[in-house]
């Protein structure tokens, strides 16, 4: 092992170096790749300085999604502190389902769960786990609210048109989960969003008050704080009050965006999320977790007991079940995502995740300042959103970004709204200055100005 993690070492610091020289590497090509590098899986084993050498080559050729031109995802960055509990993490190799096999780690989640659940003034009955992803977050909110809905559905099956709520706008695990969950793309209403990307609640309402008109029976509705392009925030205690006095579920999704319930100053942007039934976000997008770390939190624990607990007495053989979280989990055996964020959250404390929250929304107003104060650009999004899209002169924003993403430029994407495409940069690294986002506008000035700029189709 000792050799191995000597290796790591070695590997790692090139990384570094790299990364530091330059931010992106060259695209292979998919048709390339199995040419570029030996993939193959052969009968005997490689020679180690093969290995190495071929280990290296993959390493330093993978996109870099932790340096200062990467600004692709809802993710970004590396923060050293969350890496540091991730590679512990690895190295104890736990499975939370148990006491027995988790042990301390057990407590690390239980606390983080706690601690989530007292910020966003849930009461004590509230409880979480944490899923592989935001998309399974949102699938576990929607379980719930089926089962709730009728008790006897876990087991006897889905039998009536249950019927589902969620923006157009809104993240497309909401289909796939529909369906997951055997209640039906077809039972999903797609609610029409206003101007900034919001929810429109009164043709939310208009939709609920037609399907109860016709006898079916509205039982989820999913807000998202952070709409995947615009970055958009429901109104969710507007929502709440349309459908405060019917018996439906009301699930946030704040993969994205859910963070800001660390941030004071940005809290107000999720008002009334206390009155949701489950809320849910990834810390490995505003907080910079390393991937993935999920959180999911409810208002009743007996909603995740209900619909995610199974005996096996295989399994759960010692304690109680408050302390053997594989009783609220969708998965059985279940790598510990909480030890990483829990490393960051300690070294930081609260006040620094709020940083991190705060110095995106500054990057973000650096950026926009930036195209409000420069003719040839064009903003499309609004004020608190860490997605600035944006055009450039008449370049068009696909072309742009695939062309700089070939050429090894930089990585950004493109997204639509209201018919219009646009680049959307997403300041989501808080590791960056405020120079960084100036790099990037001059990075893509010069590379148009250079007439690099190539039509491609993707
Ligand atoms: C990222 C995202 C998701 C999906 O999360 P995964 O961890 O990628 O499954 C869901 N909803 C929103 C709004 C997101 O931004």
């Amino acid at each position: 092992m000792q050799e191995d993690l000597k290796l790591f070492q070695k590997i790692s610091e090139k990384l570094l170096n790299s990364e530091q020289n330059k931010g992106v590497v060259e695209p292979i090509s998919p048709q390339k790749l199995f040419n570029t590098f030996n993939l193959d899986l052969d009968d005997e084993a490689l020679p180690k300085s093969e290995f190495e050498q071929l280990l290296t080559d993959v390493v330093l050729n993978t996109p870099r999604t932790s340096t200062k031109l990467f600004f692709n995802q809802l993710f970004g960055g590396r923060n050293p502190k969350g890496t540091l509990g991730e590679l512990l993490a690895v190295m104890l190799n736990n499975s939370m389902y148990t006491y027995k096999v988790g042990g301390p780690q057990v407590g690390i989640e239980k606390n983080i769960i706690k601690k989530v659940c007292q910020m966003i003034g849930y009461g004590d009955q509230a409880d979480g786990t944490f899923p592989p992803g935001g998309s399974m977050s949102n699938f576990m909110g929607m379980l719930m609210a089926r089962d709730r809905k009728n008790r006897t559905i876990k087991q006897e099956g889905v039998s009536q048109k249950l019927i589902i709520y969620t923006s157009e706008a809104s993240h497309y695990s909401i289909t796939k989960n529909a369906s997951f969950g055997g209640i039906g793309v077809g039972q999903i209403r797609s609610v029409k969003t206003n101007q900034f990307g919001q929810m429109d609640v009164s043709h939310l309402q208009e939709l609920i008050h037609q399907d109860k008109t016709n006898n079916l029976e509205p039982f989820f509705v999913n807000a998202t704080a952070g709409t995947t392009v615009l970055g958009a925030f429901d109104d969710i205690k507007a929502i709440h009050e349309v459908i405060k006095d019917d018996d439906i579920w009301l699930h946030v999704d704040g993969a994205y965006c859910g963070s800001v319930i660390f941030s004071k100053h940005y809290k107000h942007l999720v008002e009334g999320v206390e009155l949701s039934d489950s809320f849910s976000f990834n810390a490995h997008k505003m907080l910079g977790v390393p991937l993935s770390c999920s959180i999911i939190v409810t208002q009743d624990k007996r909603d995740l007991k209900h619909s995610f607990s199974c005996d096996a007495n295989y399994l759960y053989q010692t304690d109680d079940d408050d302390y053997n979280l594989g009783k609220n989990s969708l998965q059985c055996g279940r790598r510990n995502d909480a030890l990483k964020f829990w490393t960051l959250w300690k070294a930081v404390g609260t006040k620094g995740l709020e940083e991190l929250v705060n110095q995106q929304f500054k990057l973000a107003d650096t950026a926009i300042n930036y195209i409000k104060n420069h003719p040839d650009y064009k903003l499309h999004s609004y004020e608190n959103s860490v997605s600035v899209c944006f055009n450039y002169k008449n370049v068009d924003p696909k072309d742009l970004c695939n062309s700089l993403y070939k050429d090894g430029e930089l990585m950004v994407g493109y997204g639509s709204f209201n018919n219009e495409t646009f680049v959307r940069l997403v300041t989501i690294n808080s590791g960056n200055s405020e120079e960084d986002i100036l790099n990037f506008f001059k990075v893509l000035e010069s590379y148009e100005a250079e007439n690099k700029l190539e039509e491609i189709t993707a």
